[in-house]
């Protein structure tokens, strides 16, 4: 039977620490080898502070960190972020300041090794540090997402491919949210992380991952050897089906994991959390799909007054659909293939993603 360990946790660090030392002791137990390289990967989306609920905690990566050289092993905190230089999102989410004066390398993910992963995707480019590392913890951030619904432990993996190579896979999948679903189970077959722990201390909910979303305290830390029955744990959490989050489907449908999880302490019921509204408007024949995409799908949507005109969208948008113009940007609805990772992106929180009125009437009709 598949363990999920949950406890409570707050980020004070006395109290924190114990907590995450006991999570790793239950799930790592003796596997960490003296003088092993230990490579964590937290989520480092962009630079922002620990109270915006974007990134991990930096008390958290911390007691990752004394964990693995209490083993008497080689701590490296790495990812490839989306957004900002790696050195930038250290420093702003305070990871750097906790971490000072402690034996631990950063290193940024920047090469990849090609791997076969089979039909439809083939080749898939990870970082080669992820797949040669002699333990892996995978650190996430407990968020919603507007295009997947929630970023839990495998999509926390998605990190692991290097940069601009992010946005061409976004592009491949396009609005498919089952493809890039199945991508995201692929990513997590070939990284295989050993452990993974999730900050759901400050969640965020709403509009996330990014700055739209909104921070919201949960209390809890919780962590397994197997990453997709914890997704599937916090799934039952939040009071929704597991196979709502495709990646739990098809995780599932793999038989990579099952719903039959022993829970190891006291998993609350959360009622009152704020899911994005992702309603499936694309189905029919495929040839009806562009158009329906077009008209029914949410938009991204800038709130101008907000917007710094900073880049970070436009050279992200793995359609090319926005364009900077003198005092605002502007999108292509027709190019843009609605995988939101502009709304991810922005620095600002200045980008939502909005209902068209087709798309809102045809939505009502579907729930009828
Ligand atoms: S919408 Fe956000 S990311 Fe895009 S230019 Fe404006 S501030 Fe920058
Ligand atoms: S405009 Fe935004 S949602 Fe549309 S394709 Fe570009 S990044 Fe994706």
């Amino acid at each position: 039977m598949l363990r999920v360990f949950i406890r409570r946790a707050d980020y004070d660090y006395k109290t924190l620490k114990p907590v995450f030392f006991e999570l790793m002791d239950s799930t790592a137990g003796d596997m960490i080898r003296k003088n092993s390289r230990v490579v964590i990967k937290p989520n480092l989306l962009a630079p922002a502070p620990p109270e915006k609920a974007i990134v991990t905690h930096p008390l958290i990566v911390k007691a990752a960190v004394e964990y693995v050289l209490y083993k008497n092993a080689k701590p490296v905190v790495s990812d490839s972020p989306a957004v900002g230089s790696f050195e930038k999102i250290l420093k702003e989410s305070g990871i750097r300041g906790v971490l000072e004066g402690l034996k631990v390398e950063f290193r940024e993910f920047k090469t990849s090794v090609t791997v076969d992963a089979g039909e439809p995707f083939r080749k898939i480019d990870i970082a080669e540090d992820a797949l040669t590392a002699d333990f892996l913890i995978n650190l996430p951030k407990l968020k919603t997402h507007a295009q997947m619904l929630l970023t839990l432990g495998i999509k926390n993996l998605f990190g692991c491919i290097v940069g601009l190579k992010k946005p061409e896979w976004h592009f491949r999948a396009g609005v498919d949210r089952d493809m890039f679903a199945r991508l995201l189970v692929k990513v997590y077959q070939t990284v295989k992380p050993s452990v993974t722990i999730i900050d759901g201390v400050l969640a965020m909910q709403g509009e996330g991952p990014g700055k739209s979303g909104k921070p919201k305290h949960i209390g809890v830390l919780l962590g397994s050897r197997d990453t997709a029955a914890l997704d599937i744990a916090v799934c039952k959490m939040l009071s929704i089906a597991p196979d709502r989050l495709l990646t739990n489907k098809f995780a599932l449908e793999q038989g990579l994991t099952t719903e039959e999880i022993t829970i190891d302490g006291e998993l609350p019921e959360i009622r009152e959390f704020k899911f994005p509204e992702i309603t499936p408007l694309v189905f029919g024949p495929k040839r009806l799909h562009g158009l329906m995409r077009r008209h029914l799908l949410q938009r991204p949507q800038c709130d101008d007054p907000l917007c710094k005109l900073c880049g970070e969208c436009w050279s992200y948008c793995p359609a090319e659909a926005i364009k900077r113009g003198n005092k605002r940007i502007h999108f292509d609805y027709e190019k843009c293939i609605r995988c939101y990772c502009c709304i991810e992106v922005c620095p600002h929180g200045a980008l939502s993603a909005k209902e068209t009125l087709p798309g809102k009437v045809t939505r009502r009709l579907l729930k009828m």
